[in-house]
């Protein structure tokens, strides 16, 4: 067995849920289902088989069983065993019935807190001409380390997962409402482990050739917009950020973070997306009348270095000529400057336009992934 700590720094504050609503502490749970949907739409966007886990198809018993038992007979590993059975590759690793998970993870030195206290106060972050705009609960913010226990395989992969992760989406839940952007203080050690992960997820071969309608990252479009304000106050104008008085002016001057994911997809939903009111539900999400998840998560505007960071994702919607709109949205610089009163220079991934990617491509976008 081996072992790797992976030490963190927020950036924006880490969402796990908790008993109450509220957060009380950093819950493994909430970490690990963030890792496993990250990790599942890697597979896929590989070309290689991850199952959707509510349709139970990877079951470890019966007929499976029995070939998984065959194969180790014959001296074949687990990781080859259970790939004869038919198991897919993200419940190799993150289990499934008759399978357990291939590692464990607990949190050893939690040094966070609340972004503001107390803990069950929300934010109330309203667009001028908003109802009732978007209520954020604190989260929490600091440093905290995880330790991982596992075959060396499995550490590797989730070395490079990690990387994965603070370059191009987030840790925990809510990354629709900004949460779980965070930097790894130990790059270089978890990078160093991180080698073989990459080499592992190389060999996965293409199975499917056409994306999954489940997260698969040759559907992803990723952005960063980056910004140096001449003013340490750019802040006050962004629609709604402003008025919320002394939360806001802490959370900016000690923890280095404005809560600007709501006023950019108040912009991005009402003022720039056009379309019905379904496919604005689609992109966007609802909560009633039943929950449904929106597709773009995008982080909270941080600072580093000087520097203010906010990057994202968009899960594209299969229908392309909304995909194609949703990257315009996205890929708008001006719509960026207008929202936050800042010139800053965007990146988009992929450029130029949208096109759904290969698994090629998408084993290129990992390779680039530390190689720093
Ligand atoms: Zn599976």
């Amino acid at each position: 067995m081996k072992e790797l700590k992976i030490r963190i720094k927020t950036l924006t504050p880490l969402w796990t849920g908790g008993l109450d609503g509220t957060m009380d502490r950093i819950h493994e749970t909430g970490l690990i289902g963030s890792l496993r949907w990250w990790y599942e739409a890697i597979v896929r966007g590989l070309g290689g088989r991850a199952c959707d886990p509510s349709e139970h198809s990877c079951e470890l018993s019966g007929s499976r069983l029995l070939a998984y038992e065959n194969a180790r007979r014959q001296g074949k590993d687990w990781w080859l065993a259970l790939k004869e059975a038919g198991i897919c590759d993200a419940c190799k690793i993150f289990g499934t019935t008759g399978w357990k998970r291939r590692f464990q993870m607990t949190v050893v030195e939690d040094k966070t807190q609340p972004a503001w206290e107390p803990r069950d106060q929300t934010l109330n972050i309203r667009p001028p001409e908003r109802g009732r705009g978007w209520y954020l609960l604190p989260g929490h913010v600091g440093t905290f380390t995880l330790k991982f226990v596992g075959e060396g395989k499995v550490i590797s992969l989730l070395a490079f997962l990690f990387l994965w992760l603070e370059q191009y989406g987030s840790l925990g839940a809510r990354p629709q409402l900004g949460y779980g952007a965070f930097r790894i203080i130990n790059r270089e050690e978890v990078a160093k482990k991180a080698k073989r992960g990459k080499a592992v997820l190389q060999e996965i071969s293409v199975q499917n050739n056409k994306a999954s309608i489940y997260p698969d990252l040759r559907r992803f479009l990723f952005f960063r917009y980056e910004f140096e304000p001449s003013k340490p106050g750019w802040w006050t104008r962004v629609p709604g950020v402003g008025r919320i008085g002394s939360n806001i002016q802490a959370l900016v001057t000690n923890q280095n973070m404005v809560p600007t994911t709501p006023s950019l997809k108040n912009k991005w939903r009402f003022h720039q997306w056009r379309g019905s009111r379904d496919e604005e539900v689609e992109i966007f999400g609802t909560l009633r009348p039943e929950r449904k998840r929106g597709r773009i998560g995008v982080t909270w505007a941080y600072r580093e270095n000087g520097i203010w960071a906010i990057h994202g994702w968009a899960w594209m919607p299969q229908r392309e000529n909304l995909a194609r709109g949703l990257w315009r949205i996205l890929s708008n610089e001006f719509v960026w400057k207008d929202v936050l009163g800042v010139q800053g220079k965007l990146k988009v991934i992929p450029s130029g336009q949208w096109k759904e990617r290969t698994p090629f491509d998408v084993r290129k976008l990992l390779q680039g992934v530390c190689d720093d």
